[in-house]
Parts: C-alpha cells; structure tokens; sequence
C-alpha cells in the first residue's frame, strides 16, 4: 500500500461516519486509523452515495481510491455475488492492485469479492477470480482480451470507473477506454478521478458522462480561494479601451498587464501612460539592471502597473499584485494559471480579467477547461472606442520594407 503521501490533507472537522457511511465500511476504516475523509473524498463521498457520476480531481496521495471504493462498496454490498457490477480501469499493473487493496479495506467486512486483472500473467486464475468477483480491477489491454475471449461481461454493471485518467491517456488508452465503455449499458454510475484535467481528459469524460459533480481539490499552481476570475468580450481593435477602462473601474492598487508580443508591451505601456497611469513595460529585452530597476519601482508602489510578456514575468514574486489582465489570451492552461497566480498570493485576494475576441474564445473556453476553475463573463457596460495601436494597414506605406513596422507575428530571436 502507499504510504500516506504529503498532500494528504484531511477534513478535520468531519469524519466518515458524517458522510453517511455504513457501520460495516466505517469499521473497517477505523480499524486502519483512517476517520477523517481527506478533501476529495468528503467532497465525492456524499454525491457517489447519492447516485450521481463524479469528476474527481486532486493530486496524487490524496486518498481518490477510497472516494470511489467506499461508495460502490456500500451499494453493493447488498446485493453480492451476482456476477461483475463494477469495473474499475487503472494504467498500470501496480495501480491495479493498489486499487483492490482499497477495496478490500473497505469491503472488509462485506461479502464483496473482487478480481484484478492485469496482463502479463496466465489467464486461469483470472478466469476463476472472473466467476465469483463482484468487482474488476484491471488495465485495459487484459480487460479486453477477457471481453473478446467471452470470460467478461460488462452489460449489467453498474459502476464504471477510470482512475488515474490524465496517466490513462498519456499511456495511449484512449481507443481501449472508448471500447470498454462500449461494452457498458448506458444505465451506469460514473466516476473519473485524475489528478490533472488536460482537454483529452475532458473531452473523454463528457463523452460518457451524465451530469457529473465536478469535485476540485488541491490545486496545484494556484491557490485560488482568494482568486476571482473573469473574462470580458471585447472585439481586437476595442481592447485597449476596454482595458483603459477596465482598470479606471478596478483602481488596481497592483497590476500586471500580459500580452503575448514585446512590441505591445511598449505600445500598450505608451497608452496607459497617456491616460495617466503610472506605467512601464516589462519584456525579455531590457537588460538585466533596468528589469530589476523597473521591479524594484513596481514593488513599491512608484509603478502601479507593468505591461508584460510572460518571458519577463517568470518568476516575478510580488504579493501585492492586486489584478491581472491578459490583453491576449494565453496559449495554453498553464501559461494562464501562471499568469494569473502573479495576483491573490499570501492569502490576500485577488482579480484577474481576460479580454476576448472572438477568434479567442475557443482557445479560452479549452483552457477554462483544462484549468476546471469557474472563470466569469464580466459583463461591461461600456462602448469601447476602436484604438490602433500599430499604423494602420493603408498608413503603413508600401509592404516591401514597410514590414518592420507591422505586428511582428512569428517567434522573435533575440540575444540574452
Ligand atoms: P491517490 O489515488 O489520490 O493518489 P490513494 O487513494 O492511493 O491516493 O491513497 C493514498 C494512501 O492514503 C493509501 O495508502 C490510503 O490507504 C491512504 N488513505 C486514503 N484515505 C485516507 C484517509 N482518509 N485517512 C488516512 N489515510 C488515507
Ligand atoms: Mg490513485
């Protein structure tokens, strides 16, 4: 069994018991010193009992097998020895048995058996286990050579579960998984544990899902209890106002303004100057001492905001950063989860705001995805004027050497 890991993180207050546990599985538990659900299972316990299917995400070593062994432990330990009711998908050989430990620690004192199915190994004892089990455990690949070979049958279980999803599709699982659940009556409770939630994962999982409970824990970049989310929809040409706007409206004491090319820092920075804001920008080709120069006076004040790219803000560590803007939306979700975690540090609070246009909305909705955070529309009421940062298109003079002053759109080398 694993040992108890660090991001073991209890829900003092509460115990099993509180979660409407049976006397049988809150035995069992005790017996092993475990009383208290961790996060993940105090959030996921209550809704699996309830009959709902369950996203659960949260890192590794929090406890996510017994949130969903307990459950289906208390349901079908009423009705044991029935043929194979659950089926529980886990990447590898050595999850697979760790699930079934858990199952046995939480089955203890039921009549519940359970089969581990791995390959690699013969096949006749997992023919024997097969025929008396209540439960599978097992790696895909086994899974479906019992399926096809006829020792398996999944068409009346009623709990299907991926564990350990994120590592399931990184291992390449995908069309194995769809198979199984081909194999599943549509009528079945679902749980989805992961640790992250990449899009795949996400895709996977409202594919098969029916209206699941989304239970997030942990998070692993942010901690976001203090951190409120926003994204406004703002045509490209509008940006710039809106966010002149946007920030008369906030009064930031902090902020950090992100855009994705060097050459807005400057433009943008030059804008909010005008409007009155104490204002610099901030990117990757100011020399060292001016960058720290520049950090120094947003640290204490004498700079209120710093227009940056993400280069220039790595590791930027300043806890009174107040809001974040992302002029451009970021490429991925990590890129946005750092961006935003510049704000609502030391348990303070904080804001971010991400401006849309329309093209960036479907980048934006995959990473709100991926990130599984409540992100807001922030609705403005405000007509933002059209402001041309770059010359326009017919001010710009002939293409032919007229290029260098056009928006840069390819990677930028430049030396350190
Ligand atoms: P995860 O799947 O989230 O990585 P596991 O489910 O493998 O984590 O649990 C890690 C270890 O923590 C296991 O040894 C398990 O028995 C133990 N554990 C689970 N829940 C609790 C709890 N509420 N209190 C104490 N130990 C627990
Ligand atoms: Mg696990």
């Amino acid at each position: 069994m694993l040992s108890v890991g660090t991001h073991m993180k209890h829900v003092q207050e509460i115990t099993f018991k509180d979660l409407s546990v049976d006397k049988d599985i809150l035995d069992a538990l005790n017996e092993k010193g475990i009383v208290h659900p961790t996060e993940i299972q105090a959030g996921s316990i209550p809704p699996a009992i309830k009959g709902k299917d369950v996203i659960g995400r949260a890192v590794t070593g929090s406890g996510k097998t017994l949130a969903f062994s307990i459950p289906i432990v208390q349901e079908l330990k009423k009705h044991t020895g029935r043929g194979i009711k659950a089926i529980i998908l886990a990447p590898t050989r050595e999850l697979a048995k760790q699930v079934e430990e858990e199952f046995m620690l939480a089955g203890k004192n039921t009549a519940i058996k359970t089969a581990v199915i791995y390959g690699g190994v013969d096949y006749e004892p997992q023919f024997k286990a097969l025929e008396v089990a209540d439960v599978v455990v097992g790696t895909p690949g086994r899974i479906i050579d019992h399926l096809q070979r006829g020792s398996l049958q999944l068409d009346a279980i009623e709990f299907f579960v991926l564990d350990e999803a994120d590592r399931m599709l990184d291992m390449g699982f995908i069309d194995d998984i769809k198979r199984i659940i081909d194999k599943t009556p549509p009528h079945k409770q679902n749980f989805f544990f992961s640790a992250t939630m990449p899009y795949e994962a996400r895709v996977l999982a409202e594919s098969f899902m029916q209206d699941p409970e989304v239970v997030k824990t942990e998070h692993v970049y942010v901690d976001n209890t203090k951190l409120e989310e926003f994204y406004v929809d703002c045509g490209s040409l509008y940006k710039t106002d809106m966010l002149t706007h946007l920030i008369k409206e906030e009064n930031p004491e902090l902020a950090i303004v992100f855009v994705n090319s060097r050459l807005f820092t400057d433009k943008i920075a030059e804008h909010l100057d005008r409007a009155g804001f104490k204002v610099k920008p901030l990117h990757g080709g100011h020399a060292q001492n001016k960058r720290e120069n520049i950090v120094d006076q947003f640290d204490t004040g004498d700079i209120r905001i710093l227009v940056a790219t993400d280069v220039a803000a790595r590791g930027l560590d300043i806890d009174g950063v107040t809001h974040v803007f992302n002029y451009d939306v970021p490429r991925d979700v990590q890129t946005y989860t750092h961006r935003v975690g510049r704000t609502a540090r030391a348990g303070r609070s904080g804001k971010a705001f991400t401006l849309l246009d329309q093209e960036e909305h479907r980048l934006f909705s995959r990473i709100e995805g991926d990130s599984l955070r409540d992100i807001h529309k922030h609705h403005v009421d405000y007509s933002p004027k059209k402001i041309y940062l770059l010359p326009k298109r017919e001010d710009r003079g002939p293409k032919r050497g007229g290029h260098k002053k056009g928006p840069r759109r390819g990677p930028r080398r430049h030396k350190k």
